[in-house]
């Protein structure tokens, strides 16, 4: 049971003042559903604003407060496009104040014509007119906006302003106990860390360096904590030995011999599933070095012992493309596959049911449906998990430990972290590497272009799909809200949209889950030919025939972002081209950084290059990616800190495995601070 003394920040947000159903979405798409969440939702950065008397005196870029006076209101022709209202300073300049979606409705009421305004938001250019895209602040007096010359910056999603969201986080942070030390008393004295109250606060008021040092250190320690109590209760535990005979194996007809690193990983596979005790491993392979072959024998393996597999896959479609893929390869041995989300209903979803319950299913392949309390199995004995998301392996591994035996798992990996990181954040599983490329894999054309000849990339765009193939263009985070970032991949999507018509689908994060399906598979069929997107979605789909990867603002992302988004392309046989557009003014590291991604296609090495390369927080991508395992910590700190977190828990579990001395009550408390609770439920031997 969760500690008493978290109750208040465990309550749900709409217990919060002001947060009504309008507000629901908005917080769930931030993730921030208790009052805790709230809290942890730390500022991306502070804003300094300069006070200036006309738009003369301000420059493009610059964060600002004026006074404006609106002289009109232009709504967009078909309802789509943006809602702006002219304004004019005290000199006649004119600027627009620009707004997406639903937030017009409150420019209509907050900027009535002719009454003068003071604004604060970030001066922009939009064509040749000056900008302010959603102003910060809009008051009536001048005075309302002393006191906001620096302020916290969050992120937000439709629906949600910055000072909505500053007031949900002070009515949060004033429900925020004091807690009990969890780290290691001379580490945190010797660091200079506030306690974890005084931090959070802080955190919340400026740029306090040690204040999130400390606050990431508890999410690094707690999931070291975490997987090494799963590592502890597995060693307990007692699984079903799997000894294959390789009769299936032997069937599959695989258009290609397996390289080096396949055939030794399946090795390592095949050894750990047939020990007693359950396996752990993590496969660890960069895009296209051949992970799901790997997964297709060790399941096999455990179908020839008489046992049924399970793939758990992150998303409907993931999960769709690998049933296909395994579907297909594994036609020639005769085991039974299937498909089962949670969209399937009814009769479909009964046949599945029956299936897995009386064992003709041999492997199934799903989202997390597949391990609902109403789904039964004859004998599940081994899961693969691919691709695991935010809470980490963790707690995808505990969703298979529900049987009287602990099935065997094989998580997999695209994302190529430094060998340093590998040890610390996956420490407590055994790793296999799949470090070598399947051969005759074409290098991706990889070219720098300025964003100036934009309208050439069009047009080579449009000579592209003239041949018969697809593309993908890719718009950048650029602010810290998700709502400018989808409004500028709506903006290009309309420009594009002009020239390519029907032949172009957007895809964001904001769009309903049917909608994103519908377009992502419009383009997956081939009907589409150009797909834009965000990166916060899930690009994870493989369309051979998208050969070429168009992405804008390529300085602004991490390397190994980039290189997760190249790996999109050059899927096929055919020659795929990668164009990273860049911006004009790009730092040295930038330069670097985009010359490091023409010259090599090793996600290794470009994960080593890029941990190199970091620093000063000008990279976005990193917490944005949803594939991270860490919400507070980004990734500076984890190299920093995650070695130190890792030996202090460690420590704590050999003083005090159990979690019961006082330090131990501490970190019990930590976990569930950090839903990792699964790790102490662990410990009931539940
Ligand atoms: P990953 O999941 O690791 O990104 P996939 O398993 O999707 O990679 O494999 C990428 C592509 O490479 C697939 O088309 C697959 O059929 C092919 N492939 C896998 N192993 C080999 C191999 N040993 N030789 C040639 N092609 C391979
Ligand atoms: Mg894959």
């Amino acid at each position: 049971m969760r500690p008493e003394i978290l109750n208040p920040i465990f309550a749900e947000v709409s217990t919060l003042e002001g947060v009504g159903p309008k507000l629901a979405k908005p917080l769930d798409r931030l993730g921030l559903a208790k009052v805790k969440d709230v809290a942890y939702h730390l500022p991306e950065r502070f804003v300094e604003r300069r006070a200036v008397a006309d738009l003369d005196e301000a420059s493009e870029g610059e964060q600002i407060v004026i006074a404006l006076t609106p002289t009109e209101h232009r709504a967009s022709r078909n309802g789509r496009g943006p809602y702006r209202v002219l304004a004019q300073d005290a000199k006649g300049n004119i600027c627009a104040l620009t707004y997406f979606g639903r937030a017009s409705y409150t420019a209509k009421k907050l900027l009535p014509v002719g009454e003068q305004r003071w604004i604060a938001g970030r001066l922009d250019r939009y064509g040749d007119m000056l900008q302010i895209v959603h102003p910060d602040h809009v008051a009536e007096k001048a005075d309302a906006l002393s006191g906001k010359q620096v302020e916290p910056v969050y992120r937000l999603a439709e629906g949600l302003t910055q000072p909505r969201v500053a007031s949900l986080v002070e009515q949060s942070l004033a429900l925020v106990p004091e807690l009990p030390e969890w780290i290691e008393p001379g580490k945190a004295d010797g660091e200079g860390w506030p306690a974890w109250r005084d931090a959070l606060h802080l955190a919340h008021r400026g740029p306090h360096e040690k204040a999130r040092d400390r606050l990431a250190y508890d999410e690094l320690l707690a999931n070291a904590l975490a997987l090494m109590l799963v590592r502890a209760d597995n060693r307990k535990r007692k699984g079903a030995p799997l000894k294959g005979d390789g009769s299936l194996r032997d069937k599959l007809q695989l258009p290609f011999p397996l390289t080096g690193a396949q055939t030794r990983s399946i090795a390592e596979i095949e050894g750990d599933l047939q020990q007693e005790s359950p396996m752990l491993r993590l496969l660890q392979g960069d895009v296209g070095s051949g992970k799901t072959v790997v997964a297709l024998e060790a399941m096999l393996v455990a179908v020839e012992a008489g046992a049924q597999a399970a793939l758990l896959a992150p998303t409907e479609i993931l999960a769709r493309q690998h049933f296909e893929t395994l579907r297909d390869m594994a036609r020639p041995t005769g085991v039974e596959i299937a498909l089962l989300t949670g969209r399937d209903k009814g009769k479909a979803r009964e046949s599945i049911l029956m299936g897995l319950l009386d064992g003709s299913i041999d492997i199934v392949v799903g989202t997390h449906a597949i391990f609902q309390d109403s789904v039964l199995y004859k004998n599940l004995a081994f899961v693969v998990i691919d691709e695991q998301h935010r809470f980490g392996v963790g707690q995808r591994l505990m969703l298979a430990r529900k049987g009287k035996r602990t099935p065997h798992t094989l998580a997999m990996t695209a994302t190529p972290i430094p060998r340093t990181l590998t040890l610390a954040q996956y420490g407590e599983m055994d790793v296999s590497r799949l470090d070598e490329l399947p051969p005759g894999r074409q290098a991706i054309d990889t070219r720098v272009i300025s964003a100036e000849r934009l309208s050439e990339v069009a047009d080579g765009v449009a000579r592209h799909i003239a041949s018969g193939r697809q593309a993908y263009w890719v718009c950048p985070m650029v602010r810290e809200s998700e709502t400018e970032d989808i409004a500028a991949a709506e903006q290009r999507y309309a420009s594009l949209k002009a020239r390519f018509d029907d032949d172009i689908v957007l895809v964001h994060g904001q769009l309903r889950p049917e909608e994103k399906d519908a377009a992502m598979e419009r383009f997956a069929s081939g009907e589409a030919k150009v797909l834009v997107a965000t990166t916060v979605i899930e690009v994870g789909v493989d369309v051979p025939n998208a050969t070429l990867m168009v992405i804008e603002q390529a300085e602004r992302f991490g390397l190994a972002q980039l290189h997760q988004l190249r790996g999109r392309v050059g899927r096929g046989s055919e020659k795929s081209v990668c164009l990273l557009l860049r911006g004009e003014a790009l730092s040295e590291t930038g330069r670097e950084r985009l010359a490091l991604m023409r010259e090599t296609q090793d996600g290794f090495r470009l994960a080593e290059e890029d941990l190199r390369l970091r620093g000063g927080g000008e990279l976005l991508g990193t917490r944005q990616s949803g594939e991270e395992a860490f919400r507070i910590a980004d990734l500076e700190q984890i190299t920093r800190l995650l070695p130190a977190a890792h030996d202090d828990a460690r420590l704590l579990m050999e003083r005090d495995g159990g979690l019961t001395g006082k330090r131990g009550e501490a970190a019990r408390i930590l976990l569930y601070l950090f839903e990792r609770d699964w790790g102490v439920q662990l410990l009931r031997g539940g």
